[in-house]
């Protein structure tokens, strides 16, 4: 196949993103075809940094600067499935960088609004999801360990970087039925996938969705930086 216009690239990554979806996150056993569907949809090669687009569809995380990554395209499948997102929620993200994540939620539900700590890195992955017309994700650049109390509550809040423990502030701003799932450990770069559902105002249910390698939430409510 020739390759160097447009057309081929397209035709390149669009056949990488369907073996990525059937090899390494249908096979592994996520199910729930909304999420499947984001996946397939969501042009992984626009948020991996230019020198890595052959490697966007990898079945690892990539660098994307500032020492931090673009997360495993499977961990980022299970824990979109584990919020348990209908087409009117409206979701909470902790940890932007590039943005890929905030795309796949953005293409499971009603509103995404997503914090990160680096301007730079928050800067960048808003205007790549304007320009891919995810005109339902706000970028806040903040410490989101203590969430985003002016929108709150949401339906599912989810955290891609890893914290001591579930942050206070998030368990708050999480609705009466809502889903959280955040990476916790004592370790800065080895954590359980937790999940904790708020089954009744003052009642959460938590349970663990396995082993998992995130980069440190720093922040009032994280790790210190
Ligand atoms: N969801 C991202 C994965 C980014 S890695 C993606 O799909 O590409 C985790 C990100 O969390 C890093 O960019 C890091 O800077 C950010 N982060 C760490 N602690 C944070 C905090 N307290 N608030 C907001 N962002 C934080």
């Amino acid at each position: 196949m020739s390759r160097g216009n447009g057309q081929d690239h397209e035709t390149r990554f669009e056949r990488a993103r369907r073996a990525m979806v059937t090899d390494q996150i249908a096979r592994r056993g996520v199910r729930d075809p909304n999420v499947l569907r984001a996946m397939s949809r969501v042009p992984r090669e626009r948020f991996v940094p230019p020198d890595s687009v052959d490697f966007a569809y990898d079945d690892r995380p990539l660098p994307i600067g500032h020492g931090q990554t673009i997360s495993q395209p499977y961990v980022v499948a299970l824990m979109t499935e584990a919020l348990e997102l209908g087409p009117g929620d409206r979701v909470l993200e902790i940890g932007t960088g590039s943005g890929y994540a905030a795309a796949v939620l953005a293409e499971c539900a009603r509103e995404v609004d997503t914090i990160e700590r680096h301007e730079g890195l928050a800067a960048s992955a808003r205007a790549r999801l304007a320009e891919l017309g995810y005109a339902n994700v706000r970028v806040r650049v903040g410490d989101g360990t203590l969430g985003w109390p002016e929108a709150a509550p949401f339906d599912a809040i989810v955290a891609t970087a890893g914290g001591p423990t579930v942050p206070r502030a998030l368990l708050a701003q999480l609705a009466v039925g809502g889903r959280l799932v955040m990476p916790v450990g004592a370790m800065k770069n080895a954590q359980t996938l937790v999940r904790v559902v708020r089954t009744f105002d003052d009642r959460f249910e938590e349970d663990d969705l396995g082993g998992v390698a995130f980069v440190p939430l720093i922040g009032a409510q994280g790790w210190e930086a």
